[in-house]
């Protein structure tokens, strides 16, 4: 064989490749008007309003305590929402309401579509406020276009410092808000701006402002479509009763220029395409792309209103719905008669559904089993620690110890004390090391207010007491009524008999 048959079987001539990498179109979304839009512009307003203004808000919890609604707390381990105090070991509540999150969240997916892609996602509600600041400087669509195409000028150099100086501002607003959610704000604020703040508070302030800024600014909806993971997966909770954003081809199709004979309603107008933020054409069918934000329902409407036509040739549709006006339209030539017999074909979409209902049953139990376990939920929590090295003493009497640590967490604001009452074979008696005893000889322990206390406690058997190699006992803790507030069992060890 020769050389160069020898290089051409080790090495095959490649098929032809094709490229992977697709090239970034910037999309310039035109300003659009209507009932969509509007219920945009509100849920906005809320979603920001909450973020940045929830972290003022104040709640009276009594002296030594932070005042401060919706607290974070990381140096005490405590999250704080109003009246809601959360331990470290009550770490559930917060699995708990990320499982409610989850599940409502599938279950909105399952009725309404995107309907968090399009309207409360952070990723929208940002973008479309750095897109509002946009506009206002740059311009709408065809200005911005225009700009960009310029060469460098100081118009243009002008524009473009602001743009990007104004969403600069609301990016560190909105990473300011952020660490304010883990310290006391007026407190943060102040020790901010007079360089008194962590370097941790520094970073994450800094982090959550380059997130921003990056996110809303420059990545828009390239995020959308190739880093966010719910887009791939979220086809999971759809069904053909699940409202979509959907083109009604049956009513739209042919298209053509408005004054054509035998076109349907769509008059290629491509408004409904100049308005999405993702640069998405909708009458090409359901995309992954298609956040489901709705602006081009405006955008067509107002084109059909213009032309006299009736609206919703873009809508909130369902597949089912979709499949049956389109039976019912096609026999029929484009024109009212075929619009009402579509439209008529339609249904009611069927919320209750088994899906919707596996939800429902879903939420309610998570929802229940918490607010059950809120409300049954002790103030006064005794974990008994038994010390393993070494596991009993033999005392020079005969006797055998075990040692204990009584760990006592007080959730109230008040101290209190409390008598140990050791429950378990005769013959067994406890101290508690540093402890005062009451009048029936008990151990007294006082918890602290609001915090964890430890104590030490030595359980001997007196000597000649014939035991098994391990017993159960059980700490009781008594109030000064002599009720029993809280219990917790152990074992006692010794020899083996
Ligand atoms: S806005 Fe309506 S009429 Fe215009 S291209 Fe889109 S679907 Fe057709
Ligand atoms: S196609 Fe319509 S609903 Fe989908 S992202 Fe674009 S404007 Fe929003």
């Amino acid at each position: 064989m020769s050389k160069v048959e020898a290089k051409d079987k080790v090495k095959p001539a490649p098929p032809e490749a094709s490229s992977l990498y697709a090239e970034h179109r910037k999309v310039y979304p035109k300003a659009v008007a209507g009932t969509v839009r509007r219920a945009k512009w509100l849920i906005l307003c809320l979603c920001l309003g909450l973020y940045y203004l929830v972290p003022w808000l104040r709640w009276d919890r009594g002296p030594g305590a932070p005042d401060q609604a919706v607290l974070v707390d990381m140096h005490n381990a405590r999250l704080y929402f109003f009246f809601i105090e959360i331990w470290p070991q009550e770490v559930y509540y917060l699995t708990g309401l990320l499982i409610l999150g989850a599940i409502g969240l599938f279950m909105a997916t399952s009725l309404f579509g995107r309907v968090w892609c399009g309207f409360t996602c952070p990723q929208t509600v940002w973008t479309d406020l750095f897109m509002l600041v946009e506009r206002w400087i740059q311009g709408d669509r065809n200005a911005r276009m225009k700009l960009d195409q310029q060469p460098m000028s100081a118009g243009k150099f002008a524009k473009k410092a602001a743009t990007h100086a104004v969403w600069l501002l609301i990016a560190a607003a909105t990473g300011g808000a952020w660490v304010m959610y883990f310290q006391d704000a007026p407190t943060l604020v102040r020790e901010m701006f007079t360089g008194q703040s962590s370097t941790g508070t520094y970073f994450f302030f800094g982090l959550f402002t380059a997130t921003t800024y990056v996110f809303a600014g420059w990545a828009r909806e390239q995020l959308c479509i190739y880093m966010c993971p719910w887009p791939r997966f979220q086809a999971a909770m759809l069904d053909e009763n699940s409202l979509v954003v959907a083109y009604r081809d049956w009513r739209g199709e042919p298209r053509g220029k408005a004054k054509a004979a035998g076109i349907g309603d769509c008059v290629d107008c491509a408004a409904c395409v100049n308005v999405c933020p993702t640069g998405v054409d909708i009458r090409e069918g359901i995309q992954m792309a298609c956040i489901g934000c709705g602006l081009c329902i405006d955008a067509c409407d107002d084109i059909m209103g213009r032309l006299d036509r009736p609206k919703g040739l873009i809508g909130f549709e369902t597949w089912t719905n979709l499949d049956a006006s389109t039976k019912a339209a096609a026999p029929l030539p484009p024109g009212p008669e075929r619009q009402q017999a579509g439209m008529a074909a339609r249904r009611v979409p069927r919320f209750i559904r088994a899906r919707t209902l596996v939800y429902l049953a879903v939420l309610a139990t998570v929802g229940g089993v918490m607010l059950g376990s809120y409300v049954m939920r002790t103030t006064l929590t005794l974990a008994v620690i038994r010390e393993r090295a070494p596991l009993f003493v033999r005392l020079s009497d005969g006797g055998v110890r075990n040692a204990y640590v009584l760990k006592l967490a007080n959730k109230l604001r008040d101290e209190a004390q409390y008598a140990v009452l050791l429950e378990g074979p005769r013959g067994l008696s406890i101290t508690v090391q540093d402890a005062p005893k009451d009048a029936q000889g008990h151990p007294l322990i006082g918890s602290r207010a609001d915090g964890i206390t430890q104590w030490r406690a030595l359980v001997t058997a007196a000597p000649g007491l014939h035991l098994d190699e391990s017993v159960g006992v059980h700490f009781r803790l008594l109030d000064a009524e002599g009720h029993v507030v809280t219990s917790t069992g152990s074992v006692f060890l010794g020899p083996k008999p």
